[in-house]
């Protein structure tokens, strides 16, 4: 454990860290509120019911005591749901890969059992089966939003919390600056982990990206019932979200060489935007639309589609050439026929430079256009998913402005981690690739 004087903070240290946990806490209630009460529209005192203040406070009650208070089927459904993955993580086939060395535990691999393509496919077929037979219906999901919501935002804190204590009492903190909400929120432990079980990866794929596919799927289920069809807008974000999580599943084996794996440590801002903030928030487009249904033009939603697939491609290629690369170097590269494996997914004899401090800098593919063109790839996809709603009100716009400037932060994080680690082979690297977002331009 080390508690340093001179910590370099991040985040706007202790202040920043407590403001952002307030914020991450009122944005969903916010753009849920906005659905329920004003139709997605901007929730202002204007568009609440007109007599002053304690009316307004009144009416926002009253729905979140009917519709956002944790019931018994909430609990269930959540916590059934995490136990369902839970179990898929740990009995389904999968390939075994190892992790990058812990310096923190003495150079130590993890053991990943990456089954994630399993999981996936497993659960579609139960949610499959349980709507055709009327078990369960997806529409649960889109009906109890609200209790959903609060459910899995009381147990990410406490699971955060339960998290901390634990790496405390085990010894385990590690990169701890001695304030408590800083640490709280970066978080102490960086693997938490019983046998094979990864808690921050499980949480990171598995429940993240299900969760969210699912909730747009339940929209897109109950768009379905009740005006007996899918409209353009619900395609799109629907495909959106579907390849989002797809990918994650079926490069699974990839993410244990990851930032968020070797670097984060499983705190707060992991445990709820993983658990609650990312399924919860990201999933606003999908009931948006269920709420107005937005008629795009044809013409419109082919261009949408089209780019939507352009800049996926281009997103998923690129990290693929970028992980089968570093996996090829390291010998632990494996064929997977995960569906779909795409063209100049993997370089052949890729050009790349060794540096001093052991690693290799790929200068091929995608990699040789600019240093984050999946970020940028990433931004497209995210703004497509603002489009799918039309121009009726700006809150669709909210997460790809958040994205924008969420990956902005974490590229510049990225590069000063980067520049420390690399020295003068990153500014080599930065000089022979000189294009951060788009290749020619910045
Ligand atoms: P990157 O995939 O950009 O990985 C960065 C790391 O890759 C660097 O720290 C460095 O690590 C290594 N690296 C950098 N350049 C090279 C190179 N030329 N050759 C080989 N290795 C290199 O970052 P992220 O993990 O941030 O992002 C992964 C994806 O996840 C992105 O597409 C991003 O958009 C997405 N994402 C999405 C979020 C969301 O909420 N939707 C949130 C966060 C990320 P090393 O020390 O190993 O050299």
């Amino acid at each position: 454990m080390d508690r340093s004087n001179s910590y370099h903070y991040e985040f706007g240290g202790p202040k920043g860290c407590f403001c952002i946990m307030l914020y991450s806490h009122f944005l969903p209630y916010f753009f849920w509120l906005s659905l329920e009460i004003s139709q997605g529209g901007l929730l202002l005192p204007s568009t609440l019911s007109s007599d002053g203040f304690s009316d307004h406070f009144s009416q926002i009650a009253t729905v979140f005591y009917e519709k956002g208070l944790p019931d018994m089927n909430s609990i269930f459904f959540y916590l059934g749901f995490l136990v369902f993955q839970v179990i898929c993580s740990l009995i389904l086939p999968g390939v075994w890969i190892k992790g990058l060395p812990v310096p923190t535990e003495n150079n130590k691999q993890h053991d990943y059992l990456c089954n994630g393509a399993a999981s996936w496919y497993v659960t579609l077929i139960l949610v499959f089966v349980l709507e055709k037979f009327n078990i369960l219906s997806l529409s649960f999901m889109a009906i109890n939003f609200g209790k959903i919501m609060t459910t899995s935002i009381i147990f990410s804190d406490i699971l955060a919390f339960i998290i901390y204590v634990a790496a405390e009492i085990q010894g385990k903190s590690i990169r701890m600056s001695g304030h408590f909400f800083y640490d709280f929120f970066m978080g102490a432990y960086l693997n938490p982990r019983i046998g094979y079980f990864d808690f921050k990866m499980w949480a990171e794929i598995r429940v993240s990206w299900i969760l969210l596919f699912l909730l747009t799927l339940s929209a897109s289920v109950l768009q379905y019932k009740n005006q007996g069809y899918l409209s353009y807008s619900m395609i799109i974000i629907l495909t959106a979200h579907f390849l989002y999580t797809n990918a994650c599943m079926k490069g699974e084996e990839c993410i244990p060489t990851t930032w968020d794996i070797f670097y984060e440590k499983w705190g707060w801002m992991l445990v709820y935007w993983n658990l609650a903030g990312v399924p919860f928030v990201y999933c606003f487009q999908a009931f948006y639309i269920l709420k107005n249904d937005p008629q795009l033009p044809l013409w419109w939603f082919i261009i949408l589609l089209i780019t939507l697939l352009f800049a996926y491609y281009i997103w998923d290629s690129a990290q693929s050439q970028k992980n089968k690369f570093r996996m090829q170097m390291k010998g632990t590269y494996v064929k997977r026929y995960t569906f779909p494996q795409l063209p100049w997914g993997v370089l052949k004899n890729p050009k790349f430079m060794k540096t001093e401090a052991g690693g290799t800098l790929l200068l091929d593919g995608w990699w040789q256009y600019a240093r984050k063109i999946h970020y940028t790839a990433d931004i497209v996809m995210a703004t497509i998913w603002g489009l799918s709603c039309g121009f009726g009100g700006i809150l669709p716009y909210y997460y790809p402005i958040f994205f924008f400037f969420m990956i902005k932060h974490r590229s510049e994080r990225d590069f000063d981690r980067c520049s420390q680690k690399y020295k003068k082979d990153w500014e080599e690297y930065c000089r022979r690739v000189p294009y951060v977002w788009i290749p020619g331009i910045i």
